[in-house]
Order: C-alpha cells, then sequence, then structure tokens
C-alpha cells in the first residue's frame, strides 16, 4: 500500500495556519465536557424513553439483592474504563494501517487521546482515524441494546449515550472538515491538539 499520499512529512509551501483545536485547553476542555454531559444526557433520555417508556420498571427489575445492583455498577465502570482505551486504540490503529509512522497516546484532565505527532495528515486520513471509533462503539453498544432487554439493554444504554457524548470532540472535527474548511487540506494531531492547515499560495505569510 502507498501510504504517502495519506500524509506529508513536512508541511508544503502554500499552506497556511487556519484553525486550533485544543481539547487540552482549560476553556475549550471544559466546553467540550459540557457539550458531552449535554449529548450523553439526550441521547440516553430518548433510548430511555423509546425503549423503556410503556413500562421504565423493566429496566432496573434485578434480582433484588444489593449486591447485584453493586456488581451491575462495578461491572459498568469496567465497561467504560476499557472503552475509553479500546476508542484510543481504534484511532490508533487506523492512524497506523493509513501512515505507519509514531503514534502518541494519553490521558488529561479533560480528554484521553490519541495522535500522529510527527506528521501532516490528509483530510481522507484525518476523517476516516476521527470517525473510526465513533461508528465501530455505535453499532456495538447498540445492536445489544435493541437486542436485549431488562437491565443489560440498559447498560448497553448507558454505555452508547455516553460514548456519543464522549466523541463530541471527534465530531466537532469532523464538522469543521466536511463543512468549514474548504479546499486542499492538511491536519496536524498531536493528540489533544489538531491544528489545520490550507493551501493558500496567494497567501504573502
Ligand atoms: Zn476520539
Amino acid at each position: 500500500m502507498d501510504r504517502s499520499k495519506n500524509f506529508a512529512r513536512e508541511l508544503p509551501e502554500g499552506y497556511r495556519l487556519i484553525k486550533t483545536v485544543d481539547a487540552g485547553e482549560k476553556r475549550l476542555g471544559i466546553l467540550m465536557n459540557m457539550g458531552a454531559a449535554v449529548l450523553s444526557t439526550a441521547v440516553g433520555a430518548a433510548g430511555f424513553f423509546l425503549k423503556f417508556g410503556k413500562n421504565p420498571g423493566s429496566s432496573v427489575t434485578f434480582g433484588g439483592s444489593i449486591w447485584v445492583v453493586e456488581g451491575a455498577l462495578l461491572g459498568l465502570l469496567a465497561c467504560l474504563i476499557a472503552y475509553l482505551v479500546l476508542h484510543e486504540l481504534t484511532h490508533g490503529i487506523v492512524y497506523k494501517i493509513l501512515t505507519g509512522e509514531k503514534l502518541t497516546f494519553g490521558l488529561k484532565l479533560t480528554c484521553a487521546y490519541c495522535g500522529v505527532p510527527d506528521i501532516y495528515v490528509t483530510r481522507k486520513t484525518a476523517l476516516l482515524s476521527l470517525l473510526a471509533p465513533f461508528t465501530v462503539f455505535s453499532v456495538a453498544f447498540l445492536v445489544p441494546f435493541v437486542l436485549l432487554s431488562g437491565p443489560l439493554s440498559l447498560g448497553f444504554l448507558i454505555l452508547f449515550a455516553l460514548h456519543f457524548g464522549g466523541c463530541v470532540g471527534d465530531l466537532y472535527d469532523t464538522f469543521l472538515l466536511l463543512f468549514r474548511l474548504k479546499g486542499k487540506l492538511l491536519m496536524r494531531d498531536t493528540g489533544p491538539k489538531q491544528t489545520f492547515y490550507v493551501y493558500d499560495p496567494t497567501d504573502p505569510a
């Protein structure tokens, strides 16, 4: 596979910086987490109403024991931690397949991240990596939510809702790439921070 078409090692002449999205920056980090909370709540409430609206009690009928409930909550927490790791790995797998370059992973107060810091990726590479976890885990959580019933279904709804909200940064970058930033474009992704460059040979700088 010819990966060289998917990225550039140096920023080519004629490109200029037009947009920075830094989730590690305090203000944007807080805004994104608020956006995530709103999205998760809305998606979770909509899913709950659609599935359990007629009989809300059916979603929480455990064996009755407090230990069962505690076990379920611990299970959910374990799933969330595993999800966080797998989400970032999914970004990384796509970056690795398309570029073969060195990746970076990490965790900040405001976000977990994966980047490919030493290169400038094309719009297509950026979109494929950004949307991979969103697509994979939406299917992975929605299918069991629809097919199962009771507390298990509710568990997958909670995972789906948190996943959906947690993708707010990925979805924002996707929105910029699809609808806002026109023309020939390269993106640098250091993990928490994405910088976007467009080709503009008329720019004197
Ligand atoms: Zn992501």
